[in-house]
């Protein structure tokens, strides 16, 4: 394998060697481009790449990461499933910081990294089809950000934010009416403001979460959940076996904006290193998969993306 390519040093030094020594700016320049031109040439060489997408991929759609750029949390643990189905004060606590934080969510708009991926799969008119698209975009992500921008080839591995489940007759609704309900049963919260989080969540941490009031599926009176996948619960077995459907057809892997710290998405990466296929990664920062990896660019999702698919059919 490769030795992948950094775009950056993780020196402590860093910033201060750019003002000390700008030839040093200079260097690290030449070695992204390096990287993006082995990224290239790994895209043209591998015409059915199994696209797994991360939080990296939205940051500049103003959703911010979970992690730093040695994969170490940022911010509190998000909840868990255990904690959400059976502590009221803790569900309480989900969504009372969901309610603020959605605000923000709920507007946040594809940048040049969706956009760049739906180009990739749809082509431009005028081109004979005989070129490289993803085989199957599956994302970590649940802010529909990937559909927004026109992907249609997805799979939300952990659902999806702007949608809500009752966990007793599975019935599915879209989160703006569980909005309004929140709002409406809450009015003395809906001033509080908040630090946007990666899953809808909102810094509320010295709030008095005993008096929020949630409210239950209408219908029949259940627990109402956001349709994703919390911490501890598993991913849907099908939206797991498509997935590797889709990478046993597949000739290589692409990782955009993950460090692949959590086993629901390293497992196609195992899953892709156990079939032989290369790995490529768009990554600022270390990741889970870093030994794996034939290829790697440790620079901006949307950047990247938008240079090697932006324009270029
Ligand atoms: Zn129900």
């Amino acid at each position: 394998m490769a030795e992948p390519v950094h775009e950056a040093s993780h020196e402590a030094s860093h910033e201060a060697a750019h003002e000390a020594a700008p030839h040093e700016a200079a260097r690290e320049a030449a070695q992204e481009a390096a990287a993006l031109d082995r990224l290239a040439d790994f895209v043209d060489r591998h015409p059915r790449l199994f696209v797994l997408t991360g939080a990296g991929c939205s940051t500049e759609s103003g959703i911010e990461d979970y992690r730093d750029a040695n994969g170490d949390w940022k911010r509190p643990m998000p909840t868990t499933y255990q904690a959400f189905t059976t502590d009221t004060l803790m569900r309480n606590r989900y969504w009372a910081r969901g309610m603020i934080g959605w605000r923000g969510f709920g507007r946040a708009r594809p940048n040049a990294a969706h956009a760049a991926l739906a180009h990739w799969e749809h082509g431009s008119a005028g081109h004979d089809g005989d070129r490289s698209r993803p085989s199957l975009l599956v994302t970590q992500n649940v802010d529909g950000l990937h559909e927004a921008a026109g992907s249609r080839n997805v799979i939300d591995l952990h659902g999806r934010l702007d949608r809500v489940r009752c966990l007793a007759c599975d019935a599915r609704f879209g989160r703006d009416a569980m909005q309004a309900d929140l709002e409406r049963c809450n009015p003395a919260w809906i001033g509080l403001d908040a630090r946007l989080g990666p899953d809808g969540d909102a810094d509320l941490e010295d709030a008095a979460f005993a008096d929020f009031v949630v409210p239950t599926h209408a219908g029949c009176g259940g627990m109402l959940k956001p349709d994703v996948v919390f911490f501890g619960e598993p991913v849907p077995r099908e939206r797991v076996d498509r997935a590797f459907a889709a990478l046993d057809a597949s000739d290589g892997m692409l990782v955009v904006g993950s460090s692949l710290m959590v086993y629901s998405g390293y497992r196609f990466a195992l899953g892709a290193a156990e079939r032989g296929l290369p790995i490529a990664a768009i990554n600022i920062g270390r990741t889970r998969a870093d030994a794996l990896l034939d290829v790697k660019v440790e620079a901006s999702a949307a950047r990247v993306l938008a240079r090697l698919f932006g324009d270029a059919f």
